[in-house]
């Protein structure tokens, strides 16, 4: 299957992303994931789009779409893949559509003070990227990963300025695709406001995958 995860920050596709491709046995392909690992070994990407992610604006549409192409073309994304966090913009949808046919979009809705509290207190692996929160989900040992023992760490951009930025770059730049897919009638509704397992179920159901 092929998918694309959309919706705003903190609705959880990274968290179900993750959940979802072990199910279905296909690769996950975070764009915010592959820019943070640029980011820590200060590659040439690192070094290009640090600040832009930092301050929560979006990476240029062509040097995404380039770096989305070069993944999607390795071998283990031929059968399948969910991509989380990319399109973020109707350019990008766009450039997709010219090599690539999805099977179905979940959007992700939830609302904006949830995804406030959601971020601000969101803890990630620095090593396997593994998403737990402070109070909601925390990891068994505090700063350790439960799944890698990699040390556990606050996004510099989970600050407030930077999630109230990162909410108004989706409205403006990412919603539009809600209205682009849906006329595809490709698009998934899915309310994300609940616990990762009801989302994970709803999803399951919305995909054809159980009952
Ligand atoms: P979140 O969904 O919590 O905002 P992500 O991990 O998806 O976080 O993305 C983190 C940052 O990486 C974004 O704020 C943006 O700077 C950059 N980024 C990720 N995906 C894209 C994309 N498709 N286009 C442009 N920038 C992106």
């Amino acid at each position: 299957m092929k998918l694309i995860f959309l919706g705003p920050p903190g609705a959880g596709k990274g968290t179900l992303a993750g959940l979802v491709s072990k199910e279905l046995a296909i690769p996950q392909i975070s764009t915010g994931d592959i820019f943070r690992d640029a980011i820590k070994r200060e590659t040439e990407l690192g070094k290009k789009v640090k600040e832009i992610v930092g301050r929560g604006d979006l990476v240029p549409d062509d040097l995404t779409v380039s770096l989305v192409r070069e993944r999607l073309a390795r071998p283990d994304a031929k059968k399948g893949y969910i991509l989380d966090g990319f399109p973020r913009t109707i350019p990008q949808a766009e450039a997709l559509e010219q090599f690539q046919t999805l099977d179905a979009v979940v959007n992700f809705t939830i609302s904006d003070s949830l995804v406030v509290e959601r971020l601000s207190g969101r803890e990630i692996c620095k090593s396997c990227g593994a998403i737990y929160h402070v109070k909601n989900m925390p990891s068994k040992v505090k700063g350790v990963c439960d799944a890698c023992g990699g040390p556990v760490y606050t996004r510099p951009d989970d600050s407030l300025e930077s999630i109230t930025n990162r909410l108004l770059v989706y409205r403006k730049q990412t919603e539009p695709l809600i209205a682009f897919y849906r006329s595809k009638k490709l698009l998934r509704d899915i309310d994300s406001s609940k616990s990762p397992e009801d989302t994970h179920a709803q999803i399951g159901k919305a995909l054809g995958l159980r009952k």
